[in-house]
């Protein structure tokens, strides 16, 4: 049944995929789909599209401007910005020398 071994690797690749979407702070679902209907090519495009968005970043709670991680204050409403406990990158990055 090579459809069998076939659908193996595409769920492999799909939730390779997925996590590694989740990680950078996009869809698991999308990258799921993505990864599963092509699933090498999906996953490579999940680890190219984290090294453009490497740098860490949140939402200001106060108007929701996405603002980098280091940022001590929103440049938008002046919050002063707690380190958050979400980033909407990639977790796996290197951490933020302060
Ligand atoms: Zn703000």
């Amino acid at each position: 049944m090579a459809g069998g071994a076939y659908i193996s690797i595409a769920l492999g690749f799909a939730f390779g995929g997925a996590i590694v979407g989740k990680i950078k702070g996009s869809s698991f679902f999308l990258w799921f789909l993505i990864s599963g209907a092509v699933p090498v090519i999906g996953l490579l495009a999940a680890v190219c599209y984290r090294s453009e968005r490497d740098e860490l970043r949140r939402e200001c709670p106060t108007c929701g401007r996405v603002c980098k991680l280091h940022d001590a204050l929103c440049v938008r409403c002046g919050t002063e910005l707690e380190f958050p406990e979400r980033a909407l990158a990639s977790e796996a990055a290197t951490p933020v020398a302060s």
